[in-house]
């Protein structure tokens, strides 16, 4: 990260400030509590990107004399986010020292195209989130298009996929689609933005220790002095103070003793992590179906066990781990083992609205 010229080349590399934008005082008061926990680069964002009408937009334009307030008063470097030539140009005028590219413009080439054809020439920093949907090669296109130009220096952002199922992330992390990105470009500085992916403020400390944990250069972390009056994401915002002590705890390992990315025990252990992590998210996900087929089940005075059901269950499971080599006895095992806590589930389901109708009889 020295080539960047921003923080002290040690890991991470931290951008902080509010979700948006909203009044000069709030982002004033926001920065200079980001100042005393260290911070010294500061993101706001001006023109919001809302998935659907009517939220807040953003104050646009206005901001810029807010972030040049920022940058005097602080001596902070500030980052917002630009989606069009319009933004661009403000933001430059402006004299904002980086630039954010968003998930939903990176997703559209012809946007990304204009945005970079507007640089030419021109020597500043973009970052380029990943785009909402997972896709490792719109997120690699829309980083050549900025490397293309030649001027930039570029970096990338993670900040999870939009998801059609619930799940306990606003955006899950899919943590393989950027071990994808930094296979392909090993050198490219690559920030997670764990307040995005959370989209609640409990989960930021776990998701960024797994960023650092696979060698994520930087944090892009949204903090806002006062979360519960933001005007947007007020639920993933966290005060300075609090981001102080979560880069406090985050454990900062050696990257490797040869210098090589990718091979190391190291990354292998850290992705076998991750990989067990989603085991977990699935396992978490079957078990709420199971919980449905539970409650299904008692309406329609149905057994819990249904022995047909359930040897289909293993023989279509042996025949797809074979495809997979996984060996007869470790499926038997492993679905055993998944079999026997949906029974339990399910069991509490049947007891527990046992006792309800007790209760609603008495
Ligand atoms: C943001 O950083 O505030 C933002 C809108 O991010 P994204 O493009 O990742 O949704
Ligand atoms: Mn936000």
């Amino acid at each position: 990260m020295h080539e960047w010229g921003l923080g002290n080349g040690k890991r991470p590399l931290v951008i902080a400030g509010p979700c948006s934008a909203e009044t000069s005082t709030r982002m004033m008061t926001t920065a200079n509590e980001l100042v005393s926990a260290g911070i010294s680069i500061f993101r706001a964002g001006l023109w919001k990107p809302r998935t659907r009408p009517g939220l807040f937009e953003g104050v646009g334009s206005k901001g810029l004399k807010w972030m040049q307030k920022v940058k005097s008063e602080t001596g902070m470097k500030v980052c917002t986010e630009v989606a069009n030539i319009k933004h661009l140009e403000a933001a430059l005028d402006a004299g904002i020292d980086i630039l954010w590219i968003g998930a939903r413009t990176t997703a559209n080439p012809f946007a990304v195209q204009e945005i970079v054809d507007a640089l030419k020439g021109v020597d500043i920093p973009v970052f380029i989130k990943n785009p909402i949907n997972p896709d490792a090669d719109l997120w690699t296109g829309a980083i050549e298009r900025f490397q293309g130009n030649g001027m930039c220096k570029i970096g990338a952002v993670h900040r999870g996929f939009s998801a059609y199922e619930n799940s306990m992330y606003r955006n899950p992390p899919m943590w393989q689609v950027p071990i994808e990105l930094k296979r392909r470009m090993p050198e490219l500085p690559l920030l997670c933005d764990p307040s995005h992916i959370a989209g609640n403020r409990e989960l930021l400390s776990g998701i960024s220790q797994k960023a650092m944990d696979l060698n994520f250069d930087g944090l892009m972390i949204e903090s806002h002095h006062n979360p519960d009056e933001a005007w947007s994401d007020k639920q993933q915002q966290i005060v300075p103070v609090d981001l102080y002590y979560l880069l406090q705890n985050l454990v900062i390992r050696q990257v490797n003793l040869a210098g090589d990315h990718g091979n190391t025990l190291e990354e292998l252990r850290s992705e076998i992590s991750f990989l067990d992590d989603e085991l977990l998210d699935i396992l978490q996900k079957r078990m709420e179906v199971v919980k449905s087929i539970g409650h299904f089940k008692k309406q329609n005075n149905m057994t819990i066990l249904q022995p047909k059901r359930w040897e289909e269950v293993i023989d279509t499971g042996v025949k797809n781990g074979e495809d997979r080599e996984l060996s007869h006895r470790f499926i038997n095992n492993l679905f055993k083992a998944i079999h026997d806590e949906s029974i339990s589930k399910q069991t509490n389901i049947m007891n527990a609205e046992e006792q309800d109708n007790k209760l609603n009889m008495e």
